[in-house]
C-alpha cells in the first residue's frame, strides 16, 4: 500500500473524550470512528488488525475441529421465547419491530439459533460430536459503553457452540476450547489467565473467563502468578484425545486463579503471599458448559445408540476480537504509539522515502517496497510529500513491526536503516541486506 493513496485519517491531538490509552491511540492512528455511543465504524487500518486477529481465532477454531458457519444478526424474538430468555434478558438486548409488527431482536448471542439448526439436522448421535462457530456482529445495549471498542455496543464476536450426547463427551468439547484459547491468545501475543468464573445469563455450572492482567481492565481477578510462565499447547495438540486435553485444562486449572464473582479470599490466602497477583483484568474470552438449558425447553434431542431420544449437552466459547484490538495495544504500546505484535500487525514492514522526488530514494524505495510484496509481506510504501520527523512519528504510531529507512546520505553509501519498533534498534546496512532480511 502506497500512503499517499491510503486512507489512514490520523489525529493530531490526543482526543480528550478517550479515558484509556487503546481508545486514544485507536483515534489518533485512524482505526476507528465513532458514529454513535459504543458504535464504532472500522477504518483501513482498524479493518485490517481486526480481520488478521479474526483469522487466527478462526484457524485455531478450525485447528480444534469447530465448524464455522455464519447466522445472521437479526433474530426473531419467537426463538427466544421458547428457551425463556426473551424476557429474561432484559435491557441489554435491542428489540426491533419488522414492517409486518413482527418482533424482532438484534442478536446478543447465538445460543437459540443455533440449537434451533441443530435440532433441524441433527437427529443422530452418530452425527456428534459438533461445534459450530461464527465470527459475526453482535449488539448489546450496554449501560456503560465506554473505552472504544473495549466495551462497545455493537462489536465482534467468535462464538462457538458444542453439541455432545452426554456430559462426559461435552466436557471433552469444553476441554478442546480450552485448549483453543490457550494458543489463540498466545499466538495473539497476549498471557491470558483461564479463571474460574460465574456463569450469568448463559446459565450452566462449569466456567473460565480468559483474562488479560491489564490496569484499564473493567474486572477484579485473583490469581496464581505461576500461571504467567505456564507453556501453552503445542500446535500438534491432539484435539481427539480425551485424557490430553484433560491433561491440559488440569494444569490449567491446578492454581488459584477466580474472578471477584468467584473469589475465595481463603483460599487464595493459601497462596504463597509473594505468589499472590490481584489486579484488574480484561476478559477477552468466556467459555460455558450449560448441558441441557436450551436443549430441554427448545426440544434439541439426538436417537441415542438404543434408538431412544437423548437431549444434547452443550457448551457456548466467545471471544471478542474487537475487544482484543483495545487489549493488544493495552498491552503493546509506548510514548510513540502503538507497538503490534507481529503477527498481527496492520503492516508487516514500512518503508520509509525520506525525500520524495530524488531518484535514488524514490527508486531504491520502490525497489525495497516491490520485493516485500513480491514475496508476499504486506508493505506500506511512505512516499507522502511529509517531512522526515513527520513521517517517523507516523510509522511509530501505528506500530508497524519494521522500518525500512530509505535516504539519500545512507543510499550514497548503498545503505538503508532497519529499525525495530518494539525495542527501537537501528542497524545501517546494505541494501541487499535488507531485502535478505525479508525473504
Ligand atoms: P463483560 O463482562 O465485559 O460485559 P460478558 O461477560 O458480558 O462481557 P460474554 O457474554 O461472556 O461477555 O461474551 C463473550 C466475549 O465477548 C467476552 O469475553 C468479550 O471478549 C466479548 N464482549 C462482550 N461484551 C462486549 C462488549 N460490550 N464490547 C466488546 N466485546 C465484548
Ligand atoms: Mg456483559
Ligand atoms: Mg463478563
Ligand atoms: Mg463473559
Amino acid at each position: 500500500m502506497r500512503l499517499s493513496r491510503y486512507f489512514l485519517p490520523l489525529l493530531r491531538d490526543t482526543p480528550k473524550e478517550a479515558e484509556i490509552v487503546s481508545h486514544r491511540l485507536m483515534l489518533r492512528a485512524g482505526m476507528i470512528r465513532q458514529e454513535s455511543a459504543g458504535i464504532y465504524a472500522w477504518l483501513p487500518l482498524g479493518l485490517r488488525v481486526l480481520n488478521k486477529i479474526s483469522n487466527v481465532i478462526r484457524e485455531e477454531q478450525n485447528r480444534s475441529g469447530a465448524i464455522e458457519i455464519l447466522m445472521p444478526t437479526i433474530q426473531s424474538a419467537d426463538l427466544w421465547r421458547e428457551s425463556g430468555r426473551y424476557d429474561a434478558y432484559g435491557k441489554e438486548m435491542l428489540r426491533i419491530k419488522d414492517r409486518h409488527d413482527r418482533e424482532m431482536l438484534y442478536g446478543p448471542t447465538n445460543e437459540e439459533m443455533v440449537t434451533e439448526i441443530v435440532r433441524a439436522y441433527v437427529k443422530s448421535y452418530k452425527d456428534l460430536p459438533l461445534n459450530l462457530y461464527h465470527i459475526q456482529w453482535k449488539f448489546r445495549d450496554e449501560v456503560r459503553p465506554r473505552f472504544g471498542v473495549m466495551r462497545g455496543r455493537e462489536f465482534l464476536m467468535k462464538d462457538a457452540y458444542s453439541f455432545d450426547l452426554d456430559k462426559d463427551a461435552a466436557r471433552h468439547a469444553y476441554n478442546r476450547m480450552f485448549a483453543a484459547y490457550l494458543r489463540t491468545f498466545a499466538r495473539l501475543g497476549l498471557k491470558a489467565i483461564p479463571m474460574k468464573a460465574d456463569t450469568g445469563p448463559i446459565g450452566g455450572d462449569l466456567s473460565h473467563e480468559f483474562i488479560v492482567l491489564a490496569s484499564t481492565g473493567e474486572s477484579e481477578v485473583f490469581c496464581h502468578s505461576d500461571y504467567l510462565n505456564f507453556e501453552t499447547p503445542a500446535a500438534d495438540t491432539d484435539f481427539d484425545s480425551v485424557a490430553g486435553l484433560q491433561g491440559i485444562f488440569d494444569k490449567w486449572t491446578s492454581l488459584y486463579a477466580a474472578t471477584e464473582e468467584m473469589h475465595d479470599k481463603s483460599a487464595f490466602e493459601a497462596v504463597p503471599e509473594d505468589k499472590r497477583v490481584s489486579a484488574r483484568g480484561i476478559e477477552v474470552g468466556h467459555i460455558f458448559y450449560f448441558g441441557t438449558k436450551y436443549s430441554e425447553p427448545m426440544g434439541a434431542a439426538v436417537a441415542g445408540p438404543d434408538g431412544q431420544p437423548v437431549l444434547l449437552h452443550g457448551g457456548s466459547y466467545g471471544i471478542g476480537p474487537s475487544r482484543l484490538v483495545a487489549a493488544l495495544i493495552e498491552a503493546g504500546h509506548d510514548d510513540g504509539g502503538i507497538v503490534w505484535p507481529e503477527e498481527i500487525a496492520p503492516f508487516d514492514v514500512s518503508v520509509i522515502n525520506l525525500k520524495v522526488g530524488d531518484a535514488a530514494t524514490d527508486g531504491a524505495a520502490a525497489q525495497i517496497y516491490q520485493h516485500l510484496l513480491a514475496k508476499g509481506y504486506d508493505a506500506l510504501l511512505d512516499d507522502t510529500e511529509e517531512r522526515p520527523g513527520a513521517k517517523f512519528a507516523t510509522a511509530d504510531l501505528i506500530g508497524v513491526p519494521w522500518q525500512i529507512i530509505v535516504g539519500p546520505k545512507g543510499l550514497a553509501e548503498g545503505k538503508v536503516e532497519l529499525k525495530r519498533r518494539a525495542g527501537g534498534e537501528r542497524e545501517l546496512v546494505s541494501l541487499e541486506a535488507a531485502l535478505d532480511r525479508f525473504k
